[in-house]
Parts: C-alpha cells; sequence; structure tokens
C-alpha cells in the first residue's frame, strides 16, 4: 500500500509534539525516499544553543548522511510548518524533490507566503511544493505552545497532545529523532 502524504506528516508532527514538550517551539520535519521514512527531525534551537538547529536543517543532513549522497532529488521533505528562507536555501542546495508542509508562516515561510525559493527560475533547481496537509494539527500545537508560554509555562499543554492523531506510522528501527552532534558550551572547555 502506498503510504499517503498525512501519514508521513503524522511523524512530522509527533516530531514536533516530542520538541514542544522538550521546551522548543514544536516543529518537526520527516524525509522519506522510495516510501520509506530515512530521516525524522525536530528543532533544536534552544538545546544546542545553534540558530541552524531548525527541524529541515537536521533531517536534511540526517538524510543526506543515511543516504550517502547530499544530492536529494529523490526525496521528499515533510515539514509541520512553512520553511524560512535558510531551510529553503538548504532544499534547493540540495536537490530536493519535493516538499510537503502544513501550515503556512507568514512572518518567515520562503516556499510560499515570502519568497518562492522552491519556483524561482533564477536559482538553479525547482521543487514541488505542496501545503496544507494536517494544516489545522500542526497550526493547533504551534498556537497551544505559544499561550501556553505567554502563560509562563513553557511546555505543549495535554489537551494538545491528546488531540494530535495517535495511529501515526511507526517509527523505523534506528530512526529515534535526530540528536544533533552537541559541541560542549565554551564555558566547560579547558
Ligand atoms: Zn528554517
Amino acid at each position: 500500500m502506498l503510504r499517503q502524504d498525512h501519514e508521513f506528516m503524522d511523524v512530522a508532527l509527533q516530531a514536533a509534539l516530542q520538541a514542544g514538550r522538550a521546551g522548543e517551539v514544536p516543529i518537526g520535519a520527516v524525509i522519506v525516499h522510495e516510501g520509506e521514512i530515512v530521516a525524522i527531525a525536530a528543532n533544536r534551537r534552544e538545546q544546542d544553543h545553534d540558530p541552524t538547529a531548525h527541524a529541515e536543517i537536521l533531517a536534511l543532513q540526517a538524510a543526506g548522511r543515511r543516504l550517502g549522497s547530499w544530492r536529494l532529488n529523490e526525496c521528499t521533505l515533510f515539514v509541520t510548518l512553512e520553511p524560512c528562507p535558510m531551510c529553503m536555501g538548504a532544499a534547493v542546495g540540495a536537490r530536493l524533490g519535493r516538499l510537503v508542509f502544513a501550515c503556512r508562516d507568514p512572518k518567515a515561510g520562503a516556499a510560499i507566503s515570502l519568497y518562492e525559493l522552491g519556483n524561482d527560475p533564477r536559482l538553479n533547481h525547482r521543487l514541488i511544493v505542496t501545503e496544507g496537509v494536517r494544516r489545522q494539527q500542526a497550526s493547533d500545537l504551534l498556537s497551544g505552545f505559544f499561550a501556553a508560554l505567554r502563560a509562563g509555562d513553557r511546555a505543549v499543554p495535554d489537551t494538545l497532545v491528546e488531540s494530535l492523531a495517535t495511529e501515526s506510522l511507526a517509527v523505523p528501527e534506528g530512526l529515534a529523532v535526530t540528536e544533533s552532534r552537541a559541541l560542549p558550551p565554551i564555558q566547560d572547555r579547558p
């Protein structure tokens, strides 16, 4: 059976949820190659003190390592929020085949909202962009997180956890959410 976009997006939503529980803005990403998940990642900016540790970047890096190639023409990236200019730049650089995202980001989105970096004839690669898969769930997760944050609680509310689809795809063996290569913080160095 051919798996559908919303099933892969459910896995990305689970990764986003995990990030939210860890105090990160809840954004998750999954990369699929020939119908199989080859990378799962979530936002880790706070944990890694890394401005580039967006879910999409970590997923692209993990997929490249797993497939043994930086060229990801045959891959589809599923992400819960429209990618920013940095991540769209990385996707174009990776020659990514297709991007699927859940909800738009009117303040930073570079696939449709502010720029169309996936479809710019001045760049050397174009990719297919699909939006709106699990839009409501992704948007509820983000707005619930920020509402909790404003209330002084940096966590994802339980009600949102329960409302997320539970029958998501099983994560393949050895494919836990990517831990990034952590360097020791500068104050811990000898
Ligand atoms: Zn980004």
